[in-house]
């Protein structure tokens, strides 16, 4: 039975040491609404290419508890279900405990269950991703003037 097809050999198995590469970066977004998908693919694929790394991973993650990460598709119709979805599911009046301190229980929420990075393949210097796989920042409590996105690109 095949569980998968091996790509390229690993390096250990001829000798040689890779040389590892570690390249960290930092994104600063300003966000225009309360809730809203910012496309940063672009900005993803140009920080691999700076990185110089040919094969390894690419994290991007949002250091922030009230928004998010996701890859999907740049198609209006659809960003905008998400982020009814997200409504439906996280209601800003919901009867929440945090709001009783702060009134953004529902971006903490959304922030929680979608995660706040994703993790894609580098291969021969490109990140891995569908044809329909933009990466967004999710903004769930803006607008704010800076959000920041960490890219770190680890690999040979
Ligand atoms: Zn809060």
């Amino acid at each position: 039975m095949a569980l998968g097809r091996v790509l390229y050999k690993p390096r250990w198995c001829v000798g040689a040491v890779p040389t590892l590469k570690i390249y960290f970066k930092e994104l600063s977004i300003k966000t225009a609404r309360r809730k809203e998908l910012v496309d940063i693919t672009y900005e993803v694929e140009k920080a691999v290419a700076e990185s110089g790394v040919a094969n390894g991973l690419c994290l991007v993650f949002a250091p922030h508890a009230t928004a998010a990460v996701i890859a999907n598709e740049h198609e209006r119709g659809l960003m905008n279900d998400i982020l009814r979805k997200f409504a439906e599911e996280f209601p800003d009046d919901g009867a929440w405990e945090h709001n009783r301190i702060d009134d953004n229980a529902a971006a903490h929420l959304a922030s929680a269950f979608v995660g706040s990075a994703r993790i894609f393949p580098v291969k021969d210097g490109r990140i891995v991703r569908g044809t329909w796989q933009n990466i967004f920042l999710v903004e769930l409590d803006g607008p704010r003037a800076s959000r920041r996105v960490v890219i770190e690109v680890i690999g040979e």
